[in-house]
């Protein structure tokens, strides 16, 4: 990379904006071997410069989880709904965050965001079935036989599902399920319900891979993914 304006750089190799970036400069950080550089307009090589004592270059993704509420889509942005977008806190946004993957408007739970595309496309990729895991309360306990049909893969209109895990959690006259599956395809859980003849009147997805909904990241707050939870997406 050429020489470039030390803000722009940082900027564009952190994800932050330029404010930030030349935030970070006169908070005497940043440096080019032992020479502290104190000038956001300074024209800089990339490789000459350190942030903390570490390469830019070396810059790590960024990852997040977030527990989604019900009631905002899964989108960068909408003109006229809230998005998850909103609910990162100014402190915690890098250019470039995205979702990995959707839930419904109202679908709550985990939900992981990061600028890191390989990964995302890996997680999603239709090859890879990561498992997903949900809490289904329903309107009333489905078919006899349910959890067999899971297993074997639901048949739905359009195809047949691969097979899922299905656990009782809590019964009654609105039971509440447990259920894994290792593909996401539009409403596909309250669609595998329905097929079963009951419907879903709650949806929070707990489970994501290796991720697990925390206890105590409440609807709408989200977190930087600790070391052991990255180590273990990849
Ligand atoms: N299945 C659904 O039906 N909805 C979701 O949001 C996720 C999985």
């Amino acid at each position: 990379m050429a020489q470039m304006r030390l803000d722009k750089l940082l900027s564009l190799q952190l994800k932050i904006s330029r404010k930030q970036a030349a935030a970070l400069v006169r908070g005497g950080t940043v440096r080019a071997g032992e020479r502290i550089l104190r000038d956001p307009a300074e024209h800089m090589e990339p490789a000459e410069v350190t942030v903390s004592g570490r390469a830019l270059r070396y810059q790590p993704f960024y990852y997040l989880l977030m527990n989604k509420p019900t009631g905002v889509l899964t989108a960068a942005r909408d003109r006229r709904q809230p998005v998850v977008m909103d609910l990162v806190p100014k402190d915690l946004y890098r250019r470039g965050l995205q979702p990995v993957g959707r839930l419904d408007k109202d679908t709550s739970g985990l939900l992981l965001l990061t600028d890191d595309g390989a990964l995302a496309h890996r997680l999603l990729s239709p090859q890879h079935h990561v498992w997903k895991t949900y809490q289904a309360r329903l309107s009333c306990p489905p078919r006899s036989g349910a959890a067999e049909r899971f297993a074997e893969g639901v048949v739905l209109p359009e195809f047949t599902c691969l097979p899922a895990e299905l656990r009782l959690l809590e019964g009654g006259s609105c039971p509440l399920y447990e259920v894994r599956v290792r593909e996401g395809k539009f409403h596909q859980v309250r669609r595998m319900f329905a097929a079963q003849g009951s419907t879903v009147t709650a949806l929070c997805r707990t489970g994501f891979g290796p991720l697990v909904l925390p206890d105590e990241l409440r609807p709408s707050d989200c977190r930087a993914l600790t070391p052991a939870e990255e180590t273990a997406l990849r």
